[in-house]
C-alpha cells in the first residue's frame, strides 16, 4: 500500500464545530514556525492577549489560550478551582454539564447538581433555592450556551447570584464567546474558557480562558497543590505573563496561536456587535427558511441559540441517511442529536465565518432537496 499525502475536499462546516475557517486564518496557520520564546513570538503572544481580552470584555489579567481544547479549558477551572471537599453547584441541561459534574468529583469536590430539562436554560430559582439552602457553597459552575441542545441560559443572572452568595463561577462559554454576548467583566464571572474551534472560527486544540483576580485568590489560597501538573495555572503563568521575560513550561502550538491571533483580529476589526447581530441575523434567516420547510425547533424561541440551531427530525427519515446524503452530494456537514437527542434531533450550527447567507441558502436547499428525496 502506498500511502499519499492526506487531502481532504472543501467540506462546509455546519455543525456543533468545528466551523469552518476563513481563507485568512488558514494562511496565517501557514507562516513560518519560529521559537516559542522568539521574541518576536511572544510580542505576538502580548497582542494575542489584548485580543483575548477583548473577546472575553475582560480586563482580567490572567487571560490566555490553553494548549488544548475546550476540554482542557474546562479542566483548567475545575483542577485549579476545586479543592477536596467544596461544594460546588453544578447546573445540568445537557451534555457539558454533566461533564463538568465528573470534573466536579474527580477534583475531589462535592457536587449539588441542579437538573434542568435538554433544550430549557438553566433554571435561576433553582439555583437560588441551593444557594440558600447550602449556605457554604463556594462555586456555581454552569454552560452559558449548551451545544448538545442549542438553549442558552443567563449568564449575566447567574454570575449576579452567585456574587449575591460569596460564591464563584465558572462558565462555559466554549459556543457562546463571539457568537452570542458576553461580558466577563460586567457579569462579574470569574473562571470562563471557551475553544478555538466554534464561533472564532479558527483551528480545534486551543482554549481561550480567563481568571478574575477573586479566582486568582482562590488558587494562591489553596492549601494543596494542582493535582495536573501541565494544567495547573499557576505554573502557566510565568510562561504567559512577565513582560518580555518568559519561562518555559511547555512548547507553545506556534503556528495554532498565529491562527487564533489572525481569527480574533478579524473578530476585532469586525466588532463583537456586529458578530453578534451577523449570528442573529443569519439564524433568522435560517428559522425562517426551516418552518417553511416543516421543521420544529427543540428551544423555545427566547432561549435559542442562533449559533446552534436544534430542529427534530421528522417522522419516519433515516436521520443518518440524510446527514451522508449531504456530506456526499454537497459537501455540508450538519450534526447529529447527542445524547438524550440522539437519532432525535440535528444541530445546523451557524458559528463564525460559517454565519453567512450562501452557507444558510446551501443548508435550506440541501435538506429541502434530501427531504423530497
Ligand atoms: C465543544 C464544546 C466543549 C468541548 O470542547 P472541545 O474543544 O471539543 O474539547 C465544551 N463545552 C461546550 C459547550 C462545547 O460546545
Amino acid at each position: 500500500m502506498t500511502i499519499q499525502s492526506f487531502i481532504p475536499p472543501r467540506r462546509i462546516l455546519m455543525g456543533p464545530g468545528p466551523s469552518d475557517i476563513s481563507p485568512q486564518v488558514l494562511q496565517a496557520l501557514s507562516r513560518p514556525t519560529v521559537g516559542h520564546l522568539d521574541p518576536l513570538f511572544v510580542g505576538m503572544m502580548d497582542e494575542l492577549k489584548q485580543l483575548l481580552k477583548y473577546a472575553f470584555q475582560t480586563e482580567n489579567e490572567f487571560t490566555i489560550a490553553v494548549s488544548a481544547p475546550g476540554s482542557a479549558g474546562m479542566e483548567a477551572c475545575f483542577v485549579n478551582l476545586v479543592e477536596p471537599g467544596d461544594k460546588v453547584i453544578v447546573c445540568r441541561n445537557g451534555v457539558f454539564g454533566e461533564r463538568m459534574r465528573e470534573n466536579v468529583v474527580r477534583a475531589g469536590g462535592d457536587a449539588i447538581v441542579i437538573d434542568d430539562e435538554w433544550g430549557a436554560p438553566v433554571s435561576i430559582d433553582k439555583v437560588e433555592r441551593a444557594l440558600k439552602e447550602h449556605s457554604d457553597v463556594k462555586i456555581v459552575a454552569f454552560v452559558h450556551a449548551e451545544t448538545s441542545t442549542g438553549a442558552l441560559s443567563d449568564a449575566q443572572a447567574l454570575g449576579a447570584l452567585a456574587k449575591q452568595h460569596n460564591a464563584l463561577t465558572i462558565v462555559d462559554a466554549v459556543t457562546s464567546l463571539g457568537g452570542v454576548p458576553l461580558k466577563v467583566d460586567e457579569w462579574q464571572l470569574d473562571a470562563v474558557y471557551s475553544g478555538s474551534q466554534k464561533c472564532l472560527s479558527c483551528v480545534p486544540g486551543l482554549s481561550p480562558l480567563t481568571f478574575s483576580s477573586k479566582a486568582i485568590a482562590k488558587i494562591q489560597s489553596r492549601s494543596t497543590p494542582v493535582q495536573s501538573w501541565f494544567l495547573d495555572q499557576s505554573l502557566v503563568l510565568g510562561y504567559w505573563s512577565g513582560e518580555g521575560k518568559r519561562s518555559y513550561h511547555h512548547t507553545a502550538p506556534v503556528n495554532s496561536l498565529y491562527a487564533l491571533h489572525e481569527a480574533l483580529l478579524m473578530l476585532k476589526n469586525e466588532g463583537l456587535d456586529n458578530a453578534w447581530q451577523r449570528h442573529r441575523t443569519m439564524h433568522d434567516k435560517l428559522k425562517l427558511g426551516l418552518e417553511k420547510l416543516g421543521f420544529k425547533f427543540v428551544v423555545e424561541a427566547a432561549d435559542r441559540l442562533p449559533q446552534l440551531n436544534a430542529i427534530y427530525v421528522p417522522e419516519g427519515i433515516d436521520e443518518a441517511a440524510v446527514r451522508n446524503h449531504l456530506l456526499e452530494t454537497y459537501n455540508l456537514e450538519i450534526g447529529a442529536g447527542l445524547g438524550a437527542l440522539a437519532g432525535k434531533a440535528w444541530r445546523i450550527g451557524l458559528m463564525g465565518y460559517g454565519a453567512r447567507q450562501e452557507n444558510v441558502a446551501l443548508c435550506l436547499q440541501a435538506l429541502e432537496e434530501s427531504l423530497t428525496q
